[in-house]
């Protein structure tokens, strides 16, 4: 056996799609298959307004121009997460105050957010963890009662729900990612959602390079100028036909995305009942997007061997988020606060393979090698 850790998936259409948007003649951004896209969150999410954009990072980026981040103010950020929610915000001058992940799962602990909160802080970035809502309700509350900005980092939440809401549709502002690593892809590519209409006319400005083009072809005024900053976060048009041959397959997508998921599930349920390993823990106001599927283990070095032993068995599984708070760049400017559920996740959690071409048999085959290294 030789399993890669991940495959993109293409549907088939998208070469089709790419094919056409050439063909057309307007290959630059906000084209067709762009408006494609969005008519398409609109109607299957009820996303009011949403921008496509080159990645997730791009789509944060904007959420922190958006919020006006100056020199100073603090965001109160997961340590257990991709570099690019903080980065985003650092960019602008934020200070970050990092947040410790719950016991239950690597979703950030809103029960210790208040302690964090101070008179400079302007918004909370959460991060739905493999795609499971972290409780909304909850943050909301407090972030409406402290008047700060919720931002959703979505990256890999796209078509879960929180209590029947979408993800990326209860935050002020929410982005996705469509990397290739995440369940709905076009290479590289995200999705900034405005949910705060108050953010909807300065969004178009800042994604066409800080002018009113946008307004311009639409024909609400007659010359176009530069107005405001911005930069360029509208991907072309060609990255946007590939995406929307992903996304009139989502259903096929998730649907096998879910059914290795549960597999998984089903052949590792023995070993969680052992005391081995821990698996995902899904909170009843959840649902399971099925990104991802990992395990985690009793200490680092556990995690390690058996990473080894998978890589033995030609099975590619990996680690990742060392935490942000001790990372080279952060450390120093970090408030020594420890952050054990963060460490606890960064040592050891284990992702295992799970892409659509994966097969069942494969999964058998990973499970069996996971099940063999504990009881043997
Ligand atoms: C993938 C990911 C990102 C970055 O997405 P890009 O589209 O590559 O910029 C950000 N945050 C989280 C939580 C992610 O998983």
């Amino acid at each position: 056996m030789n399993i890669s850790f991940n495959k993109p998936y293409l549907t088939g259409k998208e070469a089709h799609y790419i094919y056409d948007a050439v063909f057309s003649g307007k290959i630059s951004g906000n084209g067709k298959y762009t408006n494609k896209c969005h008519e398409f969150f609109a109607q299957k999410y009820g996303f009011k307004k949403s921008l496509l954009t080159t990645s997730c990072t791009d789509a944060l980026e904007m959420a922190a121009i958006l919020i006006d981040i100056k020199e100073g103010d603090e965001v109160i950020i997961p340590s257990y997460t991709f570099v690019s929610s903080a980065n985003a915000f650092v960019l602008r001058g934020a200070k970050i105050v990092f947040a410790d992940s719950s016991a239950l799962n690597p979703n950030l602990d809103i029960d210790k957010i208040e302690e964090l909160i101070t008179a400079k802080t302007k918004a909370i970035v959460i991060v739905h963890y493999g795609g499971v809502a972290v409780d909304m309700d909850k943050l909301m509350a407090i972030a409406n009662k402290n008047n700060i900005f919720v931002i959703e980092d979505a990256a890999q939440a796209i078509d879960s729900y929180y209590k029947n809401k979408p993800l990326g549709s209860i935050g002020h502002l929410a982005a996705f990612s469509f990397h290739e690593t995440k369940n709905i892809i076009s290479g590289e590519g995200g999705l900034l959602v405005i949910n705060d209409s108050q953010f909807e006319k300065r969004a178009e400005i800042i994604w066409e390079k800080g002018t009113n083009r946008r307004a311009f072809f639409r024909g609400e005024v007659d010359k176009y100028s530069w107005v405001d900053i911005g930069s360029s976060y509208l991907p072309s048009d060609i990255i946007a036909a590939f995406l929307f041959a992903q996304l009139e397959n989502i259903e096929l997508i998730q649907n096998k995305r879910k059914f290795i998921w549960n597999l998984y599930n089903d052949l590792l349920t023995p070993l969680e009942k052992n005391g081995f390993i821990k698996l995902p823990y899904i909170p009843d106001y959840a649902t399971n997007n099925a990104h991802m599927f990992y395990i985690v283990c009793k200490t680092g070095e556990q995690k390690e061997k058996l990473i080894a032993r998978l890589k033995d068995q030609g099975i590619l599984a990996v680690f990742h988020y060392l935490s942000l708070h001790k990372s080279p760049y952060y450390e120093g400017k970090h408030d020594g606060r420890t952050l054990p559920f963060s460490d606890l996740y960064s040592d050891c959690l284990i992702r295992l393979p799970l892409y659509y071409e994966l097969t069942e048999e494969e999964v058998r085959y990973i499970a069996k090698t996971i099940t063999d290294f504990f009881q043997n």
